[in-house]
């Protein structure tokens, strides 16, 4: 490519719009159904969603709603997490993870992360549980978030958990689809929620999520929860809840991009497995930890000594763009910079923020635009 041309074509970050010209015609249909039939809410394709995503990761519940966050919120309500109640969370994420526990008066408790996978570090967790106890909490849930789509080590956060009787929520709001130890997220956890935003690996046209448990007693609460509190019917009040239910438009969309999730999650791969040969050897690329695949709702690279925004700049300037996740992490966060951190400090959350950046990445990245994705990386960085 010329590096002069005066104006390259634009690459998107995410390309939605490929993925609709391949299942156009199908979701047309499935959205023609739902306005032929009319159940806008709780109609049947919302239960068959369901079943599909729990045989899908494998988890006895799959309990659809409105959003990811809702997920989150959902499961914290039905452990009836409240003030005084600490619940760990890293530091280096999205806010929805600790403003959950937030809404629900409790105390959201800053746990630092893995320099190589972004995910919680469970030696952090283990100090931060002795941190939360010190200032008087009751240690209650721990949210392990999967970063950019790379599961957590799960195994060493449900040990650290178990020692402290916590309750594991995994935060899969990047990562559905994702395995760890060979097996899909969902049941490895306690309760795991996800979210189908449209950015995310699976997305749906609008908000929705969904919660992942093998716990009956759990689901049933959610369930109840996400209408209200409901008990035997609607007119029956038996918790409090909210109205966080999945529209049956969205249920319908997500029947159909499950259909070719699987292989969306391979090209997905086959695009992270190019841009670590093209770019390994110039900047810090992701490791995925043998047993765990990814499902790359971000690839994110590092790039150290300030070179970050020059990076982006020369991108800018050839139509690439890119993003950052995320730049302030949330123990620095206007709303979030009361609350505390765990006993050995935050600082390699503090050290990612400033280093990260992440390219386009989604499952119709052709070969020949990544190219030029990565030959624009390794010019802006030699020169
Ligand atoms: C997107 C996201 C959420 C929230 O999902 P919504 O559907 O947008 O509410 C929660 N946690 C993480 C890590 C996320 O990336």
């Amino acid at each position: 490519m010329n590096k002069h041309a005066p104006n390259p074509e634009p690459i998107p970050f995410i390309d939605i719009a490929a993925q609709r010209r391949r299942l156009g015609g199908a979701i047309d249909a499935a959205l023609a159904r739902v306005l032929a039939h009319c159940q806008f809410i709780m109609g049947p394709e919302v239960f068959a969603l369901e079943a599909e995503l729990a045989a899908f990761c494998g988890a006895r519940h799959a309990i659809s709603c409105a959003s990811g966050t809702d997920a989150l919120l959902l499961a914290l309500m039905a452990k009836g997490i409240g003030p005084g109640d600490a619940v760990f969370c890293p530091s280096f994420t999205f806010c929805a993870t600790a403003e959950v526990a937030a809404l629900l008066g409790a105390t959201p408790v800053f746990v630092d992360v893995d320099a190589d996978t972004f995910n919680i570090d469970a030696a952090s967790l283990v100090l931060a549980i002795d941190t939360a106890k010190s200032l008087g909490l009751k240690p209650k849930a721990v949210i392990p978030v999967d970063l950019f789509g790379l599961p957590a080590d799960h195994n060493a956060v449900l040990a650290a958990a178990k020692a402290a009787d916590l309750f594991v929520l995994d935060d899969a709001a990047q990562a559905f689809g994702a395995t760890y130890k060979d097996r899909k997220l969902g049941a490895l956890t306690h309760a795991c929620a996800t979210s189908f935003f449209p950015a995310k690996p699976l997305g749906c046209f609008g908000d929705g999520g969904a919660i992942f448990t093998d716990d009956d007693g759990l689901a049933d609460a959610i369930k109840s929860m996400r209408v209200h509190g409901h008990g035997a019917d609607k007119y029956d009040n038996v918790r409090i809840g909210l109205t966080a239910r999945l529209d049956t438009i969205q249920a319908a969309i997500l029947i159909e991009k499950l259909k070719i999730f699987p292989d969306e999650i391979a090209a997905r791969n086959r695009v992270a497995d190019r841009y670590a040969e093209g770019l390994a050897d110039v900047v810090g690329v992701p490791k995925v930890p043998a047993g765990s695949t990814s499902v790359w709702a971000q690839y994110t690279i590092r790039v150290a000594n300030g070179r970050r925004d020059h990076l982006a700049a020369k991108l800018k300037a050839e139509g690439i763009p890119t993003a950052i996740y995320y730049p302030i992490p949330l123990h620095r966060q206007q709303a979030y910079k009361h609350f505390p951190v765990g006993e050995d400090g935050v600082e390699v959350s503090e050290r990612l923020s400033g280093e990260v950046i992440s390219l386009p990445m989604h499952p119709y990245l052709d070969k020949p635009t990544q190219d030029r994705i990565i030959s624009a990386v390794r010019r802006a960085l030699a020169g």
